[in-house]
Parts: structure tokens; C-alpha cells; sequence
């Protein structure tokens, strides 16, 4: 099958001026296409399942924005919201009942949330819940996972050195995966590996009185999608009530889209902390973090934990994350969802089978990732061995065909309830294409 190159003329004309004024031409880098290669397309419009690019080229979207569309693109009862919300303000600095509706729908979803406190991020989120369990514990250090991202504070973004664990062990050298972060900070984070309770034993064994929390991505998007094991939630539920740390689950991605409780409700976990973001704001910037009274009660006002916000709890962005919850509780999109990916599943298995391309597919519901290597990947160094140049061949042979997978070997799919017959017949025969032509080293 021949592949017309589609024209991006227009798209490359705004990367141009972009770079001249925005580091790397975007304001969030997996968007420049670093790790693919390419000209990013401009994003113009979009409806439903579809993007539409500023030269006109149509695209079936699997970004979803990275998350929260969830309903799809231009949902009519998100919409009506917006315009409602719009015609009476934009913001105010002072509490609105919107605040209220949403905080309520967020904690019914969550039986083990008693509250909750609304940011403009998912890094914001994160950053305060680990800022409260200091607070709540009088720890001062952390645990997070290799290859877990929880956005871009300064103590998340760390991973381990090449000594992890010491003989004497069990205490993880950090040292700080971005410039700018400094070793002091670093220094207060621990590293784990995720599926391996026996590296997040050795840590709680040498330094256990001082772990505040371990955060944690209850299915992981941001290596791709990796699926926890029974013994590693075990481990985790375990360790941390033993040793009294608290135990964080970062749903911004996962929450409202593996169920309505998110992934701890699929996976029977009881979160001492839960951090949300993306669907919550139904795609404008909201994140929010919650959970038991006792805990809760320490943030200001109400307690000595400070965190506050100029535009937290918008009410524009509120109107938004009502509307997407209250269209996910009276129409769940899940089974439907399910279905998609059951047969997205299917069909891209064989036919990296029937080309010869070696792969692995890991899915949770509506997030997806295909890793070229064989399988079973589990672990984030499992991950990381995967054939990155197959990828990009099948990330260009796909977007020259007008599907929009992520840009990333890293990054998980997503489709939204907007997906159909049309866009499931139009990614398979893509993909067919783009693993034909991947095997045939074309
Ligand atoms: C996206 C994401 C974040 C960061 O959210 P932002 O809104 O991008 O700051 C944090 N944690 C997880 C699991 C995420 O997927």
C-alpha cells in the first residue's frame, strides 16, 4: 500500500516562528516530536475522535490531550457548560458553588476521599500532597518509582543512580534527572523500582522512619503502560501501613478513566493520599488532590500546611470537570470503551504477528501502548529496551496516514468514547500499512 505525504506546509511555517519564541517552538516538550523526529503538527480544531491540523489534514486522535478528553473532543454538554459558565464571569478570587458540585462528584467517586482541594495542575497536585504528608507525618523523605512521572516539581524529578541499592542495604543514591534541581532536594527522594516490592523493601528496611509517603502511578502511563502485579500492591499497601508512611496514588491519569473510582477502585487499593488532574478539568487546567479528614484538615486554612492559588478552582474550568463527570456517571463510557481497546488490542497483536515485527501490547481499559521488543514488559527497564527506530517508523507510517499516535515509545494511546467502527476499520488498516512497511524495511 502507497502513503501520499500529506501537506504540513502551514505546520511548518509555525514551528519555524514558534522556535524563534518558545523554547523548542512548545510549551511542553514530549509536543516538539524530539523523539520522533519530524515537523509537530499545529493543531487548528478539532470534534469527537478528530483533529484537525492547520493545513487542513484530518486526524484520528490518540492523544486525547494527553488524557483528559476522555468524552471526546467538543462534548455538547461540556460545551453548553462553558458557554454558560462564560456568560457570568471568568474568575473572582472569592468561593463559587461550582468549587462545591465538583468537589462533591470528585469524593463520591472516591468512598476512601473525605476531601478535597482543587489546583490548576497535576504538578500542583502532587507537589502539595507531598508537601501535606510532611506535613501530616513529620518525614522528610519520599519514595517514588523509576520511570514514574508525577509532574515536574522539583523533588519528583529524580531518578536513581546507577547504584540503586548498596550492599549495605537498601539506600538509593538520587541524583536529579533535570538541570536546575538540587542534590539537597534530590537527596530527600528515594527510588524504587515498580514491580519489584523487593527494592521498596530494602528502603523502608534502611530508612523506614523517615519515609513521609511513596507515590505511586496505580497503572503507569508514562513509560508506556505498564500493569502493576498483585505482590507489588500488596507490597506497597503493606509496606507503607506498616512503617506508617502514607501512600499517595497519583490518578491524574488513570482517575475517571480505567472507572469512576479510577485505577485504586479496579485494583482494591485504600490510598491514604489520591492526586487527580486531566479528565477531572474536562480539558481546561484543573488538578486536585484528597483524602481522609484527619490529613486534609491540615492544609491552610483549616491547618499549618500552606497552599493556595490565584486561579484555583476557576469556575470556568469547574464548569468543565462538572460537565465531563456528570456525562461520565449518567452515560459510562466504560464497557464501550473497554470493547475499543479489546478489539484495538486484537487487531494490532496479529497483525504485528502476521508482519514479523516483535511486540508487546500493554492496555488498562482506554490506555494503550504497543512496544516493539518481545514481551512480557512489566518493569520500566523492561521498557526501556525497546526497539525505539521501529517506533518511530510506525509513529510516521501512521500520521501519514491521519492517525495521531502519541510521539512517543513512552507514552501511552488514548481513545475516548467518541471512538468508533470508523476510526477502529481506519487505525487497523494503518497499522497494517505501517508494520508492513516496518518488516519489509521500507
Ligand atoms: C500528567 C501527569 C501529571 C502532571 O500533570 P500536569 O497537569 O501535566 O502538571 C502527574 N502525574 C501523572 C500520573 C500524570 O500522568
Amino acid at each position: 500500500m502507497s502513503t501520499r505525504t500529506p501537506l504540513i506546509q502551514r505546520s511548518q511555517e509555525l514551528f519555524e516562528r514558534a522556535q524563534t519564541v518558545i523554547p523548542g517552538g512548545v510549551n511542553s516538550p514530549v509536543r516538539a516530536f524530539k523523539a520522533v523526529g519530524g515537523t509537530p503538527r499545529f493543531i487548528a480544531r478539532a470534534e469527537g475522535a478528530r483533529l484537525w491540523d492547520a493545513d487542513g489534514n484530518e486526524l484520528i486522535d490518540y492523544l486525547g490531550s494527553w488524557g483528559p478528553m476522555i468524552l471526546g473532543h467538543k462534548h455538547p454538554k461540556v460545551q453548553a457548560a462553558l458557554r454558560a459558565a462564560l456568560e457570568e464571569g471568568t474568575s473572582y478570587g472569592a468561593p463559587t458553588e461550582r468549587e462545591v458540585r465538583l468537589a462533591e462528584l470528585v469524593l463520591q467517586a472516591y468512598p476512601s476521599c473525605d476531601m478535597v482541594r482543587f489546583v490548576s495542575s497535576g504538578t500542583e497536585a502532587t507537589m502539595s500532597a507531598l508537601r501535606l504528608a510532611r506535613g501530616y507525618t513529620g518525614r522528610d523523605r519520599i519514595v517514588k518509582f523509576r520511570g514514574n512521572y508525577h509532574g515536574h516539581a522539583d523533588g519528583l524529578l529524580v531518578q536513581a543512580g546507577s547504584g540503586l541499592l548498596t550492599a549495605g542495604g537498601g539506600s538509593a543514591r538520587s541524583a536529579p534527572s533535570s538541570a536546575g534541581v538540587p542534590q539537597a532536594f534530590a537527596e530527600l527522594t528515594l527510588v524504587a523500582d515498580y514491580n519489584d516490592p523487593e527494592s521498596l523493601e530494602a528502603l523502608f528496611a534502611s530508612q523506614g522512619p523517615e519515609i513521609a509517603a511513596v507515590i505511586f502511578e496505580p497503572v503507569v502511563g508514562n513509560a508506556g503502560v505498564l500493569i502493576p502485579t498483585p505482590e507489588f500492591l500488596e507490597a506497597l499497601q503493606g509496606l507503607t501501613r506498616a512503617h506508617g508512611a502514607l501512600l499517595i496514588a497519583d490518578e491524574v491519569m488513570t482517575g475517571f478513566r480505567l472507572a469512576p473510582g479510577g485505577a485504586v477502585e479496579r485494583l482494591g487499593l485504600e490510598p491514604d493520599l489520591v492526586c487527580w488532574g486531566k479528565i477531572i478539568g474536562g480539558g481546561l487546567p484543573v488538578g486536585a488532590y484528597g483524602g481522609k479528614r484527619e490529613i486534609m484538615e491540615q492544609v491552610a486554612p483549616s491547618g499549618p500546611v500552606y497552599q493556595a492559588g490565584t486561579l484555583s478552582g476557576n469556575p470556568i474550568a469547574m464548569a468543565a470537570g462538572i460537565a465531563t463527570l456528570e456525562a461520565l456517571a449518567e452515560h459510562p463510557p466504560y464497557a464501550q470503551l473497554e470493547a475499543y481497546g479489546q478489539a484495538l488490542q486484537t487487531g494490532l497483536e496479529e497483525i504485528a504477528r502476521s508482519a514479523g515485527v516483535p511486540a508487546t501490547l500493554n492496555r488498562a481499559g482506554s490506555m494503550i501502548t504497543l512496544f516493539f521488543r518481545e514481551g512480557p514488559v512489566q518493569t520500566y527497564a523492561e521498557a526501556v529496551g525497546s526497539d525505539t527506530e521501529a517506533f518511530k517508523r510506525f509513529f510516521h507510517g501512521l500520521l501519514e496516514q491521519g492517525i495521531y499516535w502519541p510521539p512517543s515509545q513512552f507514552e501511552a494511546a488514548f481513545f475516548s468514547a467518541a471512538h468508533g467502527e470508523a476510526e477502529l476499520k481506519a487505525t487497523l488498516e494503518a497499522a497494517e500499512a505501517a508494520l508492513r512497511n516496518l518488516a519489509a524495511g521500507r
